[in-house]
């Protein structure tokens, strides 16, 4: 595709990659997660500019080449006072809870929501100052609801677009938030708000109805004097550069080394960033209980459960890595032998190139988050998946489910039901793995990531 005249400028709490040079050494990290993962290939392709907060932590960052960026990347240093109010109180101790229908993680009374409307602003700001009046503005994420109201209120013809990563719940979930009409407001200074699912943007919709004066109608909502449109874009991965890598020789050298620690055992994989939203004890206690249905279940399966770090600093994340730590050795100290142990704990950030081997090497994906807006650990998967074999076990509550239909689909809170689900997995015969896996991969090829943000792209620009 060609470089569009309309300068693109992404904005999002966490940038793709970071510079940094301590102690004499200078490096490049790479963040985690599907944002990133999604539009760093987006703003390669089309070129632009990446606003982000400077972060300080590097625990789930990863070191990489200097990387051969076709954009710019725009760093906001966030004000002390507000970083951790924002970051940890308010958008991961209350709003990443809520949209996921759990309960949030400190009193909700007590965030300090002041610091969340500071960051805002400065997000907001420093926007502005990174763009033109013709540019499309393209605001990412339940960390910045308010940016697209502050951005509206300076340059009232900017074309400012926003996407939610993360759920959308019903209104009784949602009007928890003492903020609502605040949040609401600061979406509807959007031109345009993107949704993964249809029921995710009919929920926004609802709240909208039920918390605030304005008219909506099908797929739009009368904010004052302006139209805001609801579009339903569901995200994907770049399937062209997946697949070229996952048949890499490096990745398939990597493969091998793999599959000989595991031996003749069958592998089953989990990738996760360590959070309650992904149901990773729900997975141990499945996996336990497959192990404990009969006596050669130890010496014919393998777990290797790949746990990025996340969010240590929240102590609900630092309880959950705690339970997950005594699952793991529990497990393990039961039905290992010596040179044989049941389950492959990594607690850290695999390179690319690390986790497209583990794909590859692996008979089965577990992939059974409580909920999940989209989750693209299963569309990776697929993708790595170019001989059509391998088996997608996948939870009804991540948002891919709605697509990736011909997975072996789960109920995770199901203990019982997902230990059959996995056995079934394992014993699949060839022309059923064969045949769900063909339809899976038709259907990652159609979400491509690309086609995603041309999608969501061509209806900011013709809004
Ligand atoms: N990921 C990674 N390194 C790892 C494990 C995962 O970079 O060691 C990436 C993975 O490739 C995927 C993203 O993290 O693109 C996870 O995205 P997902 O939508 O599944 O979940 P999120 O973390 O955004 O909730």
């Amino acid at each position: 595709m060609t470089k569009k005249s309309r300068k693109l400028v992404v904005v999002s709490n966490r940038g793709p990659y970071r510079h940094e040079a301590t102690r004499g050494k200078e490096r490049w990290v790479r963040s985690a997660g599907g944002l990133v993962a999604a539009l760093d290939p987006v703003l390669q392709r089309r070129g632009g500019v990446w606003v982000s907060a400077k972060q300080a932590e590097d625990f789930d960052s990863i070191t990489v080449a200097s990387p051969q960026l076709e954009y710019e990347l725009a760093y906001i240093a966030l004000k002390r006072g507000d970083e951790r109010g924002f970051y940890e109180g308010v958008s991961n101790g209350v709003i990443w809870p809520l949209l996921h229908s759990f309960p949030p993680t400190i009193r909700v009374g007590e965030a300090p929501w002041p610091n969340y409307v500071n960051a805002n602003r400065e997000f907001a700001d420093m926007t502005l100052s990174t763009s033109g009046p013709s540019d499309l503005i393209w605001v990412q994420d339940y960390q910045l609801m308010l940016v697209p109201g502050f951005i509206r209120a300076k340059r009232s013809k900017a074309r400012v677009g926003w996407f939610c990563h993360v759920p959308w719940p019903s209104p009784d979930t949602f009007g928890i938030l003492p903020w609502r009409q605040e949040i609401l407001e600061g979406l509807l200074g959007a031109d345009l708000l993107g949704f993964h699912l249809s029921e995710y943007a009919q929920h926004f919709r609802e709240c909208v109805e039920q918390f605030t004066p304005y008219r909506v109608s099908r797929n739009a909502i009368q904010y004052r004097s302006r139209t805001v449109k609801t579009i339903t874009a569901p995200i994907g991965v770049p399937v062209d550069d997946l697949q070229a890598l996952a048949i890499d020789p490096d990745v398939e050298r990597e493969v091998g080394r793999i599959r000989q620690v595991i031996g003749k055992r069958q592998l089953i994989l989990g990738v996760d960033r360590l959070d309650y939203t992904k149901g990773i004890p729900e997975r141990l206690a499945a996996f336990e209980r497959l192990l404990r249905r009969d006596r050669s279940a130890r010496s014919r399966y393998a777990l290797i459960q790949v746990m990025v770090p996340s969010r240590t600093d929240v102590k609900a994340y630092a309880d959950l890595k705690e339970e997950i730590d005594r699952m793991v050795g529990d497990i393990n100290g039961r039905y290992s032998d010596t040179g044989r142990i049941p389950i492959h704990y990594l607690y850290r950030n695999l390179s690319q190139r690390a986790l497209f081997a583990h794909y590859r090497a692996a008979d089965v994906a577990w992939v059974t988050p409580l909920r999940d807006g989209m989750n693209l650990v299963a569309h990776e998967y697929v993708a790595a998946r170019t001989n059509e074999d391998g088996v997608l076990v996948l939870s009804e509550f991540a948002g891919a489910a709605k697509h990736l239909k011909a997975a072996v689909l789960v109920n995770p809170y199901d203990v019982e039901g997902t230990t059959d689900a996995v056995h079934h997995a394992l014993h699949m015969k060839r022309t059923e793995m064969r045949k769900r896996m063909k339809a899976l991969r038709a259907e990652v090829m159609r979400l491509d990531v690309h086609r995603w943000a041309d999608k969501y792209i061509g209806a900011l620009e013709g809004v």
